[in-house]
This record gives structure tokens, sequence and C-alpha cells, in this order.
């Protein structure tokens, strides 16, 4: 069997170049879940830029249960809380799996899609008229197709990459827990359009938490989970401990009777774009190719852009454009400098990764609740997005606490003690 392009992976990157790349394409997507809507490790909150991307070629409205106007944030001990929020959705919060399922069963007729077919590696042999020869395992059983390209939109810890060794790998990781539950989220006045972050400080380094609301099978629930280093995956079993006093502090209220909807835990890419995303016969998008924010974790907006972006380069370079794909990256900045935007939330994780003790995390708080209506623009990824964190806090009134902060950290490089 010969097809044009094989696209591995069929979630936001690979969905979205499938539905783009030209109908006179022969295009297989495949995927190694075992039905359409298996579960999707995400939140998928999305932002109204994103959510305006799908759109453009896919009914993505149908799949949000709640718009969300206001960020939630609690700081260390859970004891105190600010909310900065807009007047418009800022972000939404997706049904993943059933989204997926749509945007699979939607897909253009140029493209055959298999599941339960799980890629195991390629080689390529250059003097063929399809010279990409992939083995995969289609239903258990070993098969072998031929195409002319391979694209790795299989997330964070790409096989794509790993049997190419022109390619750049993955190497730093956040490791993430999210359960979910029916129930009510009680915290603030709007908890049914409000996300929370918790800056846990010394209750579990790395990351922090959240809580969103959503809706499952028409009932009022609410995805929490907790993200940790990858070195620190062992305490991912503080997520039971978080939920308990979440509940103590009647901040969530579980329906009664009711145990865990769902419970999952995937590895999110924190290192930032990757050099080597692209030879004469492959290239990664989404995940696979690092595209995901090193300190916010949010990746669905560069899977879908890399998707989008693959779908113009990758016929220009079947076409003999030899130079199309070098400009990749170049194109990725042009979609509202998302290449920057990844450099800053490289340099916020190289800071969060610093801070160790209780007191450097509050005065950070302190910090940005002194600001709080400007915090949200931070993760509006849309053209109302104003000054940056660093804009926000680089104040003269903010002087006492930014050297506060800084000697802060000083100590937490030194592990010096305090509370
Ligand atoms: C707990 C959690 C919460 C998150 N929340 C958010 C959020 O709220 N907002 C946001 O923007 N981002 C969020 N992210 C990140 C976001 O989910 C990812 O960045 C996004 O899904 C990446 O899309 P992708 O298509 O590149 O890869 P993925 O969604 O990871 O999809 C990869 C696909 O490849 C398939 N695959 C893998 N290996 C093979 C193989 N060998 N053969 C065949 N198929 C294979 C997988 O089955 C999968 O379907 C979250 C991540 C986690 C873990």
């Amino acid at each position: 069997m010969t097809y044009d392009i094989i696209i591995i992976g069929a979630s936001f990157s690979g969905l979205t170049l499938a539905h783009h790349l030209p109908k006179n394409l022969k295009i297989l997507i495949l995927d190694k879940k075992k039905l359409l809507n298996s579960l999707i490790e995400s939140t998928g909150l999305i932002t109204q830029a994103t959510k305006d991307e799908i759109a453009a070629f896919f009914e993505v409205d149908k799949y949000v249960p709640n718009q969300i106007t206001t960020i939630g944030v609690v700081s260390t001990n859970f004891e105190n809380n600010f909310f900065s929020g807009t007047k418009k959705p800022w972000i939404y919060s997706t049904d993943t799996p059933t989204l997926i399922q749509g945007m699979s069963e939607k897909l253009p007729k140029n493209v055959d899609l298999k599941i339960n077919s799980q890629f195991i590696t390629y080689k390529i042999d250059k003097n063929e008229e399809y010279p990409v020869k992939v083995k995969l395992k289609e239903n258990g059983i070993e098969k072998k197709v031929s195409c002319k390209f391979i694209v790795g939109a299989d997330g964070s810890e790409s096989c794509v990459a790993k049997a190419n060794k022109n390619l750049s790998k993955n190497k730093k990781f956040l490791v993430a827990i999210e359960k979910v539950f029916y129930g009510d989220i009680l915290l603030g006045d709007n908890p049914d359009s409000t996300v929370y972050h918790f800056w846990f400080g010394e209750f579990s380094l790395g990351y922090g938490g959240w809580l969103s609301p959503t809706i499952i099978n028409n009932k009022k629930a609410f995805r929490l989970g907790l993200a940790k280093l990858k070195k620190d995956r062992k305490e991912l079993n503080k997520v039971n401990e978080f939920i308990e006093i979440l509940k103590e502090k009647k901040i969530i209220n579980i329906e009664k009777n009711t145990k865990e909807i769902l419970c999952f835990g995937h590895q999110i890419p924190i290192n930032g774009p990757l050099k080597k995303v692209q030879d004469d016969y492959s290239l990664l998008i989404g995940d696979a190719a690092g595209f995901c924010g090193a300190f916010s974790a949010d990746g669905i907006k560069g899977a879908v852009i890399s998707g989008k972006i693959a779908a113009k380069l990758i016929p220009k370079h079947l076409n003999g454009d030899k130079k199309a794909l070098k400009t990749y990256l170049q194109e990725m900045e042009k979609h509202n400098k998302l290449i920057t935007y990844y450099k800053k939330q490289l340099f916020y994780r190289f800071i969060w990764n610093r801070m160790k003790k209780n007191r450097t995390y509050k005065t950070m708080f302190n910090l940005i609740a002194k600001d709080k209506e400007h915090f949200i623009n931070q993760f509006c990824d849309s053209k109302d997005r104003q000054k940056s964190l660093i804009g926000i806090v680089l104040k003269i009134r903010n002087l006492p606490l930014l050297i506060k902060y800084a000697w802060y950290i000083f100590l937490d490089l030194f592990k010096i003690k305090g509370h």
C-alpha cells in the first residue's frame, strides 16, 4: 500500500494537518488508540484565538461546555486568593474526547484514518518512488506501508523522532495527573466560568495545581490536577491530598456517592521548540516538535498552528521546493510571535524551577495580586493581549517587593531555610 503522506497521531496536530492538506494527495493518518473517542490526555482549555483557528475548519463550538472569563489564583497553604477577569470569554473548556472524535469523523475523503494502528519505525530507501518505508502494527498484526513523506504528530514522546537520528527529541518533561469528578466548585462569584491555579509552594514544587469546571453527560463536573517535573513523578499521588484539602476548605463539593469519573496522566514537553524538526522525508508537529508552553503547559495552540503550517509547506516540499520546510519555525513565529512566546515561557519556567520556599511564592503572589486586573492578559493570545508579566510587575512602586522576591530566589538557590 502506498500513500503520499503518512501522519502518525490523530489528535490536535495530526487531525488539523489532515484537514488542511491538498485534496489531491493520498493521506494515511494512524493512531494507536483503540477508539476514536479514547481519552485524550488534556484538560482541553483553549484560548479564543485557538478556538478561532479550529472554527475556521471545524464546528468546535458544539464541543465547548464552558466559556471562561476569569482566572482565580490560590496562594500557598490555600490561604489567599485573587481573581482576574475579562468581560469576554478568555478561554474555553472543550470536551476533548468528543471534539477529537468529531474532527476524525469529518476528515476529507482523501484521508484514510486507521485506529488501533501503532507506528513502530521507518527507514528511507532513496531509490524508490515511495522512499519512506513504515512498519506498523494494525490490530496487533505487523504491516508495511510506503509513502513519500512522514509526519510525527505523535505527541511528547514521539516514536517518529526516536526512529530518525536526524530529528531532535523532547528531553524535559512535566508529568501531569488529572482527575475528573461530578460536583460543584464553590470558590468565587462565578465558578462555572473560572479556572483556578494553585501556587502550591512547598506543598508540591514543580508546577502547581489546577481546577476547572466542565459538563459531562449534561451534569456539572470539574477537572483537577497537578504536575511535577519528571524527576519528581513519584510524588504525583499528592493529588489525593490536594483533593482532600479542597474538600475540607469547601472549595469543591464532590457529588455524593460518586467516585472520580476519569483519571489520567501524561507527559508535557517543557524544553521549548526543538531544533531539528525536519529532514527531506519527515517533519514533527505539535508536542512532538516541542511546541508547548514550558510554564503554562498549553500545547493545543501550537499543535493546531503547526498542523496548519505543515499543510502549506509539505506540498511545496514534495513539489521540489527544498527551502520550504526550512521556513517552518519562521512561519510559526509569524503566528502571534509563537516562538517568542515559547521563549518567554522558558524564562518563566527557569524562574519557577528556582523557587523553593513558601515565602518566595507568597511574595510573587503579593506582587502579582497588586496588578491582578492585568494578570489575565498574559494568557490571552489574541490581539487583546497587552503587557507581558514582566511589563506588569516592573514598576517603581513594586521595587521593595521585587527586591524581596529576588532576595528570596537567591536564598532558594542556596537552599537557605525560612518560612
Ligand atoms: C493533563 C494535561 C492537561 C493539559 N491541558 C491542556 C490545556 O488545558 N490546554 C492546552 O492547550 N494544552 C493542554 N495540555 C497539552 C495538550 O494536551 C497537548 O499539547 C496537545 O494534546 C498536543 O497535541 P498533539 O496532537 O501534538 O499530541 P497528542 O495530543 O499527545 O496526540 C498524540 C497522538 O499520537 C498517538 N500516538 C502516539 N504514539 C503513537 C504510535 N507509536 N503509533 C500511533 N499513534 C501514536 C497518540 O495515541 C495520540 O492520539 C495538557 C496536557 C496534559 C498532559
